[in-house]
């Protein structure tokens, strides 16, 4: 019988933990072909979320669950519940039916058909508002032209994978993850799907519109120098000019003599290269942040519980 892990992040999820689960059981019951088990992550929740996940796990023997000691995010969680696998194939979802079950015959079709991975995109983007879905498209854009990521737009997290391809990902071990780059990056087959996307039913969304834009930076500078290079292409293309314009300049003075009014063009030229050379400095920063992020080398995330047998840390 194959084995399926189903990795679940969690962050204030007490409301609809246990909808999902009976959800989810529901769709499993129609596949008696397939061992299906749950490993709950709780990122550190404010609400009661762990306690929630003790009272699942007492009563389903299929249900693991690791417990952060804080909020370390989704990629964190995603993270120690892919650790934690040993399955066939190992699913990724989120915990409010966003991502529904349903789809689960479909993805363990394509599986059986040998793809490595059957990922989920969204088909309509209902109750998305317009700036939100144009950012959003202009993301895609700009990340698969910049980086060695190709993700078709409206790619989700949600998705099925392979033993092999887990491990491959398990590889990529640094701290500021980005899944999505990180499921394409590996490579391997990947089929893609669509359902339509369904409101929260439960709780609500621990996304802003800061986050988005946050989310957008890191897609690119997690994956690629391309800006970098950019403000060094840009600083060689103004070096050039402004040779250009200090030759014209020099010969106009030894021939015309000088003609003193330059205010304008001062004032452009100083505010223009001033701001070029913080938007710079910037993007380097941006940088340089990251790698000192990343050689501080800390774990990705701390488990305060769990009730994995081998991790002695389970609450008395
Ligand atoms: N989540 C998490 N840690 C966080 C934020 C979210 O584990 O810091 C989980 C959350 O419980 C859910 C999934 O990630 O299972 C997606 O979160 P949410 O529904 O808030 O995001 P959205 O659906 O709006 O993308
Ligand atoms: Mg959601």
């Amino acid at each position: 019988m194959k084995t399926i892990d189903l990795v679940v992040p969690c962050y204030n999820e007490e409301e609809g933990l246990e909808h999902f689960v009976t959800e989810t059981n529901k769709v499993i019951n129609t596949l008696p072909d397939y061992y299906f088990r749950y490993i709950l992550v709780n990122d550190g929740s404010k609400d009661k979320t762990y306690l929630v996940m003790k009272r699942l796990a007492a009563k389903f023997d299929n249900i693991k669950y690791i417990s952060f000691s804080r909020n370390f995010g989704k990629e964190a969680a995603m993270y120690a519940g892919l650790q934690h696998c040993d399955a066939d194939y190992v699913v990724v979802m989120d915990a409010d039916l966003q991502h529904p079950p349903a789809v689960f015959p479909q993805m363990l079709e394509a599986m059986e058909e040998g793809w490595d991975c059957c990922a989920t995109k969204r088909d309509e983007r209902e109750g998305e508002s317009f700036f939100r879905g144009a950012f959003s498209k202009l993301f895609f854009r700009l990340s698969n032209r910049m980086t060695d990521v190709k993700n078709p737009y409206g790619a989700m997290d949600y998705r099925m994978m392979t033993r092999q391809m887990v491990n491959s990902i398990l590889e990529l071990s640094e701290v500021q993850r980005f899944s999505k780059g990180i499921f394409s990056w590996v490579g391997f087959d990947t089929k893609w799907i669509t359902f339509k996307t369904v409101d929260r039913e439960l709780g609500k969304s621990s996304w802003k519109f800061s986050s988005l834009f946050k989310y957008a930076i890191d897609g690119i500078t997690c994956f690629s120098v391309t800006p970098l290079r950019f403000t060094a292409v840009m600083g060689a293309i103004i070096f050039v000019l402004s040779l250009i314009y200090i030759l014209v300049t020099l010969i106009q003075t030894l021939f015309f003599g000088i003609q003193t009014p330059g205010y304008v063009t001062t004032l452009c030229a100083v505010l223009f290269l001033g701001g070029l050379t913080e938007m710079s400095i910037g993007v380097l920063g941006e940088y340089i942040g990251r790698i000192y992020m990343e050689s501080k080398d800390r774990p990705i995330y701390i488990t305060k519980f769990s009730n994995f047998e081998d991790e002695d840390n389970e609450e008395k």
